[in-house]
């Protein structure tokens, strides 16, 4: 079994964010962001989340716009695609999402543990300094309406107030590798699901906020010094794949002709 790779990263943010908390009517807010000993952060699930669906987004396109198909990297069992019909059946022979995020209820389970973002110690305190004396320069109150899920527009009469977190300094997290995940899965196809993962947090670009209101604005950077290597070395890979592939499709319609 090989040592275990995790995969640190910074976020930064370049607006104002929320990642709204179940806590309502603190202070002069309706809605305010969670925190952690009274400091802002980002949960694990809302950073899986985001990667999750970046992943998926990105190997449904590619399986559609290429018709690249091998299996072990752009392939989507139905249940991931589109939450209906079948997840992975085998671990050995699974879609990257059902091998990172493992299948609820089943013996796949999770390859990587997303952590929570934290600002480290030292900006903690100045934080802390910042909040005692002029906590308006980190909240900002906004005023939002509640968007009807189903409808997919605004709720009449639902205003609140949000209070956003404006914070321009670092949150560190750690995508941590499960013990069984290394074990079970061959280096080949771990290597194809780190570059996935890594791929995917420079697709995110916003969390806990409106994409069209311009908040939540975020940047992922890892901070293994390897990364953009790594990132370069597959797209190289994957559009020669792709030539090959689209070769073939001229020959195969000269001679058709
Ligand atoms: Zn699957």
């Amino acid at each position: 079994m090989n040592e275990c790779k995790d995969i640190k990263y910074e976020l930064l943010f370049n607006s104002p964010f929320i990642i709204a908390s179940s806590v309502i009517d603190s202070g002069n807010y309706d809605m305010v962001s969670v925190l952690s000993n009274g400091v802002p952060y980002i949960p694990g699930s809302s950073i899986r989340g985001r990667i999750k669906a970046a992943i998926r987004q990105h190997c449904v396109e590619n399986d559609k716009t290429y018709k690249v198909s091998f299996d072990e990297y752009n392939h989507i069992c139905d249940a991931q695609k589109t939450g209906k019909g079948k997840f992975c059946e085998n671990i050995k022979k699974s879609c990257p999402l059902c091998r990172i995020f493992g299948i609820p209820g089943s013996e796949i389970t999770r390859g990587y543990d997303f952590s929570g973002a934290y600002i480290n110690e030292t900006n903690e305190e100045l934080f802390e300094k910042i909040n005692k004396n002029s906590p308006e320069a980190i909240y900002q109150k906004r005023t939002r309406n509640k968007i009807n899920p189903l409808l997919k527009r605004s709720e009449e009469d639902a205003l609140f107030t949000a209070g956003m977190v404006d914070l321009p300094l670092p949150f560190e997290g750690n995508i941590i590798e499960i013990a069984s995940y290394n074990k079970n899965v061959d280096d080949k196809i771990k290597k194809i699901d780190r570059v996935l993962i890594l791929l995917a947090m420079r697709l995110v670009t916003n969390i806990g906020g409106n994409r069209n209101r311009g908040s939540g604005q975020c940047r992922f950077n890892p901070l293994d010094k390897d990364w953009e290597v790594d990132i370069n070395t597959h797209i190289e890979i994957w559009k020669s794949k792709r030539n090959i592939i689209n070769e073939n499709i001229q020959k195969t319609s000269c001679r058709s002709n």
